[in-house]
């Protein structure tokens, strides 16, 4: 039983990831599509902010929408701006 210590460098050490491989609106995949869409594709592309998040264009459509004032990044919550 020596030496035997835990140690937890997992809490401390995550972060998101701005290569997220999932919506952060909907927690879908990005390989995949939006819930209100039945396939992927160019029909339910993704769309990108100034801040590098990454989201399905109809996911980050609803959540500006449903946004009273300057619509927030849910990931970051830096202004939402569309890149490019
Ligand atoms: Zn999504
Ligand atoms: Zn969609
Ligand atoms: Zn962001």
């Amino acid at each position: 039983m020596f030496g035997v210590q835990k140690e937890w460098h997992a809490v401390a050490s995550w972060t998101w990831n701005a290569q997220d491989e999932t919506c952060g609106i909907c927690r879908m995949a990005f390989d995949g599509c939006c819930p209100d869409c039945k396939l992927p594709g160019d029909d339910c592309p993704l769309i990108w902010g100034a801040c590098n998040h990454a989201f399905h264009l109809h996911c980050i459509l609803k959540w500006v929408n449903s946004q009273t004032s300057q619509a927030h990044c849910p990931m970051c919550r830096r202004e939402w701006q569309f890149k490019g």
